[in-house]
C-alpha cells in the first residue's frame, strides 16, 4: 500500500487520458488552445501498464477523465481491460468523468465493459446557457446521452460548477430536476487552473458556502455520512431523496484526507491537483519498465506535498496553477 509522508494512504488514481476536448468551457480552456501532439501521449498499453502497476501498489479506484476521456481514440480498449479487473474484484471501481457529448454511442459498451458510475459535467439546463459555457456544445446531445446511460443501468452524478452570475439561479431548479431524474449531484467551486483568456477567475468564482446556505432556504439539506472516494462532503436533499455534495477548494480545504494522485495523458504525475510539482512516470517506464516505473512512482508518493496552493484574488494576474484543468482532469 502506497502511504504518503502525512500517513494518507493512495489507492485511487485519476488518469487524464487526452487532452483534447470537443467542448471548451469557458472556466476550463480558452477558446484557441494548443495541443499535445498525439506522438507526446501514453499509449493505451502503456497506460494499461501504469494502471496495473499502481494496482499492484494497493489502486483500488481509477477514474478517467480529461479532456474529454470518451474522444480518445480506441479508449475502450482500456475501459474493457480495467472494467474486466473491476469484475474480477481487483479494482472496486472504474469510473469516467464525461462532458456527454458521446454517450448516446457509447453508453451501452461502457455498460458492458464493467463500468457501474459516470460522473457527467452539465452546469445549466437552459440550451443558450450551455452553449455559451461550452462554447461548442449543444444541451440536447449530452441530455440524450445521460438518458442513454441511464437505459443501460449506468448510475449518473452530475458535476456542476457554480458560476457567478451564469447558473446561480438554476442550482435549485437543477437540484430538483436531478431529484426527478435519480441523479445524484455535486456542485464545485472554480479552481484557479490555467489562464483563460479574457474571463478572469474572480467574475466566474462564487463561493459554494454561499450556494449551500441558499439552497437550504429552499430545501431541507441533511448531513450524510456517505463519503466518496473524492473530496466531496455530501448532505440528502429530503425533498428528493437524493445526495448532493459540495467541492469547496477555496473556502474549506479538504487536503488532510487526500487518498488520490493524477497521471496525465504524457505520463506526468501529480501528487496534488493543486500544486506543479510532478514526477515522469513515462520516462521511467520507457527507461526501466516496471521496476524502475515503481520505484518513481513511491519516490513521487514520498513527496506528495500536504495541501494545495490555490488563492483567487484580484490582485492576481495569471493562474497560480499555470496548467489547465484538462491537462489534469478534474
Ligand atoms: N471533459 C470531462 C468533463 O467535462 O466532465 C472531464 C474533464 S473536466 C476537466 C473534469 C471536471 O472538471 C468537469 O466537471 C469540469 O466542470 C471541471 N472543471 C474544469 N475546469 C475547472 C475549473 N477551473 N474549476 C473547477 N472545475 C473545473
Ligand atoms: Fe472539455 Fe471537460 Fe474542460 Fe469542458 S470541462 S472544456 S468538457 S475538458
Amino acid at each position: 500500500m502506497l502511504t504518503d509522508p502525512f500517513g494518507r494512504q493512495i489507492d485511487y488514481i485519476r488518469i487524464s487520458v487526452t487532452d483534447r476536448c470537443d467542448f471548451r468551457c469557458v472556466y476550463c480552456m480558452a477558446e484557441e488552445m494548443t495541443f499535445l501532439p498525439k506522438s507526446e501521449l501514453l499509449t493505451l498499453e502503456e497506460l494499461e501498464i501504469v494502471c496495473r502497476t499502481f494496482m499492484e501498489m494497493g489502486t483500488r479506484k481509477i477514474r478517467l477523465t480529461g479532456g474529454e476521456p470518451l474522444v480518445r481514440r480506441n479508449i475502450m480498449q482500456l475501459i474493457r481491460a480495467l472494467g474486466a479487473e473491476a469484475k474480477a474484484g481487483a479494482l472496486d471501481e472504474v469510473t469516467i468523468t464525461t462532458n456527454g457529448s458521446q454517450l448516446t454511442k457509447m453508453a451501452q459498451q461502457l455498460a458492458e465493459a464493467g463500468v457501474t458510475r459516470l460522473n457527467v459535467s452539465l452546469d445549466t439546463l437552459d440550451a443558450d446557457k450551455f452553449t455559451l459555457i461550452t462554447r461548442w456544445g449543444k444541451l440536447q446531445t449530452v441530455l440524450d446521452g445521460m438518458a442513454a446511460a441511464q437505459d443501460a443501468g449506468l448510475a449518473i452524478k452530475v458535476n456542476v460548477v457554480a458560476l457567478k452570475g451564469v447558473n446561480e439561479d438554476e442550482l435549485g431548479d437543477m437540484v430538483r430536476w436531478c431529484g426527478h431524474h435519480g441523479y445524484d449531484m455535486t456542485i464545485i467551486e472554480v479552481m484557479p487552473m490555467g489562464d483563460i483568456g479574457n474571463e478572469t477567475r474572480v467574475d466566474q468564482y462564487l463561493p459554494v458556502s454561499v450556494v449551500r446556505s441558499r439552497l437550504a432556504q429552499e430545501f431541507t439539506l441533511t448531513d450524510s455520512p456517505y463519503q466518496s472516494a473524492g473530496p466531496a462532503r455530501y448532505v440528502t436533499v429530503e425533498e428528493t431523496g437524493q445526495r448532493l455534495g459540495f467541492i469547496t477548494p477555496m473556502t474549506h480545504n479538504f487536503c488532510e484526507s487526500c487518498n488520490r494522485v493524477r497521471m496525465t495523458c504524457t505520463g506526468q504525475l501529480y501528487m496534488c491537483l493543486g500544486q506543479d510539482d510532478n514526477a515522469s512516470l513515462s520516462t521511467a517506464l520507457r527507461a526501466g519498465g516496471v521496476p524502475a516505473l515503481k520505484d518513481a512512482i513511491i519516490e513521487a508518493i514520498a513527496r506528495k506535498p500536504k495541501g494545495h496552493d490555490f488563492m483567487i484574488s484580484r490582485r492576481q494576474t495569471s493562474a497560480p496553477v499555470g496548467r489547465h484543468m484538462n491537462v489534469t482532469g478534474g
